[in-house]
């Protein structure tokens, strides 16, 4: 993705989104004094330092802020990938530290979609069964036109039958997306999910994951450097060594770009 302050033209008409199952609500996150350190004594790392926020249902916020502030331990951290040292996170009612890994996995699985830097997709199996893994870990039954939608969605129709393998890392980004819209998450965590593919494909993601927040109520939390990709956003909250500094609400490429001051990010 550009990291040009050029604010994209939106689309027309939203993306249309797979049909898997009924659509259902999005959740209210909140984390609440959250610390996450890394090692002890003088060399313990301080990643978060006491992080409260809320993410409303139905929105779409990104994360910006330095590399090394914290961005991807907080996102970890709310997503229930990692453990905060202290502080809480819930999920709608339900406080996630208080969970068993079994129960939280249950969780992840039948409320949350993933789409990480690294892709972590099935190097044996198809694209499609790579797409449908999540739901047949969670009992549920694949649906197959579904699937074919979502890879289509991405841009990737008539691909279901290959290996990960055979794609560019920007191909396996983008079924790393469609396994992540195919579920119907109540909510998504994507850190960097533009970061490997061309501008073109990147805002190709970026209106689907904006089109789950309008059309399906979904809650969505994005890591990002890029401003474009942030301009995406509702709203846009700056972490600066471990703290939140700064929350801009419909915030458009230029004032994030202002707000980041030439920073790199
Ligand atoms: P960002 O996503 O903003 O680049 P991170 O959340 O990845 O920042 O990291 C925040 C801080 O925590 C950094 O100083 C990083 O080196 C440290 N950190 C992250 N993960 C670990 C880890 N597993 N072990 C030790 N330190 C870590």
């Amino acid at each position: 993705m550009s990291t040009s302050t050029e604010v994209p033209a939106l689309p027309p008409h939203a993306p249309s989104l797979p049909l898997q199952g009924p659509p259902r609500s999005g959740l209210r996150l909140r984390a609440e004094d959250l610390r996450r350190s890394y090692g002890c004594g003088r060399d313990a790392v301080h990643a978060l330092r006491g992080v409260d926020v809320v993410f409303a249902e139905a929105s779409f916020t990104a994360v910006m802020g330095p590399s090394g502030s914290g961005k991807s331990t907080l996102l970890q951290c709310v997503a229930g990938m990692d453990r905060p040292t202290s502080g809480t996170v819930h999920w709608g009612p339900t406080e996630i530290n208080g969970l068993s890994e079994r129960r939280l996995a249950q969780l992840r699985r039948s409320d949350a979609g993933f789409v990480f830097q690294s892709y972590n997709l099935m190097p044996a199996m198809t694209v499609e069964q790579n797409v449908a893994l999540p739901a047949r870990l969670a009992g549920e039954r694949v649906d197959r036109t579904a699937v074919a939608q979502a890879l289509s969605q991405v841009g990737l129709g008539g691909r279901g039958k290959e290996r990960p393998g055979r794609l560019s890392g920007g191909q396996q980004q983008r079924v790393a997306v469609a396994r992540a819209l195919y579920a119907r998450p109540r909510v998504l965590f994507a850190d960097e999910p533009t970061g490997a593919l061309d501008r073109e494909t990147g805002l190709r993601v970026l209106r689907l994951l904006r089109a789950g927040v309008e059309q399906e109520g979904r809650t969505c939390v994005m890591v990002t450097h890029d401003p474009v990709a942030a301009s995406f956003a509702d709203r846009v909250v700056f972490l600066s060594d471990g703290v939140l500094v700064e929350d801009l609400v419909r915030p458009c490429a230029a004032s994030i770009a202002r707000q980041l001051g030439g920073a790199a990010c």
